[in-house]
């Protein structure tokens, strides 16, 4: 089954629900990054951050980024998910590791103070921009806790992530409820209730449960709800030579002259090469001088 975002409601409509199973793109970033299992982690439940951040773009042509800055020695990334469920992003140190062993669960222990930043971009209009302090680094606590300042809208987020010694990744999933404005308290306090008594959502996907499985026996326990596919996600670069040929013209003629030996680019997202011979940047050179 592909990698799918959903949305749905529950108590008529007085709670918005967003879920995502990111089992496979989580995948191919750890093997396009070779990226060490807290990497892994971290990388993943950004992942599913992002897919559920891409819920709330209207535009087409809009993308969102979450970017992470922190101290410590785990530093951070990016990544960035598009209105048609494309998923690129990169970790600043894929291959960190720490000493003792346990901590290598927790990337918010290794990313220490930092912030957590969101970037909505959209086609001929200036970027959003919204950035809060990380609560824990776990990212789950981190995204309730921007959508209470940004949005003033009380959220619940789970995320869950497990990956084995061969580094292979046997589930990343994750969702989030919101409380509507006009919801009833009484109902809040239900289904705080069910939250509290539901266990980490990476051990019941250890026992080889679904979201689904999850909703239905924990979360939504004795509360009607709804589900729809919203569409599916997949790890997907958007790179190209002509892209790079755009940026490398960008640089301006002097250090374009400087490329006598020509150049091998690398993507920072997907690590695709793309030579340019020298032949290739005398004719980036003669466009450049040839352009109106
Ligand atoms: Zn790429």
């Amino acid at each position: 089954m592909k990698d799918t975002l959903w949305r749905g409601t529950a108590f008529d409509d007085t709670f918005r629900i967003f879920a995502v199973d990111a089992t496979q793109t989580a995948q191919k970033a750890r093997d396009l990054h070779d990226l060490s299992p807290i990497s892994t982690i971290l990388m993943g439940k950004m992942i599913s951050a992002a897919a559920i951040l891409s819920l709330d773009l209207k535009n087409e042509q809009s993308d969102v980024s979450l970017r992470i800055d922190a101290e410590g020695p785990l530093n951070g990334g990016l990544v960035i998910c598009d209105m048609h469920g494309d998923i690129r992003g990169y970790m600043r140190r894929p291959q960190f590791e720490t000493q003792a062993a346990a901590d290598n669960f927790y990337p918010g222990r290794q990313l220490g103070e930092g912030t957590f930043t969101v970037i909505k971009s959209q086609p001929e209009s200036q970027p959003w921009m919204g950035s809060t302090k990380l609560v824990t680094g776990e990212i789950a606590e981190d995204l309730a806790h921007f959508y209470m300042q940004s949005e003033q809208v009380p959220s619940a987020v789970a995320l869950g992530i497990l990956v084995d010694q061969n580094a292979k990744v046997r589930a990343c999933a994750g969702f989030m409820i919101q409380q509507l404005p006009f919801a009833e308290p009484a109902k809040a306090e239900q289904l705080i209730a069910n939250l509290s008594a539901t266990p980490n959502l990476s051990d019941l996907m250890d026992m080889g449960m679904s979201l689904q499985e999850v909703f239905e026996r924990f979360v939504f326990k004795g509360i009607d709800y709804n589900l729809t596919p919203a569409r599916n996600i997949s790890y997907r670069c958007n790179c190209s030579k002509e892209r790079f040929a755009r940026s490398l013209l960008t640089l301006g003629l002097k250090e374009l002259q400087e490329m006598t030996d020509g150049i091998t680019p690398v993507c920072l997202y997907c690590n695709s090469k793309y030579e340019f011979t020298p032949e290739d940047i005398k004719g980036l050179i003669e466009s450049m001088e040839t352009a109106p």
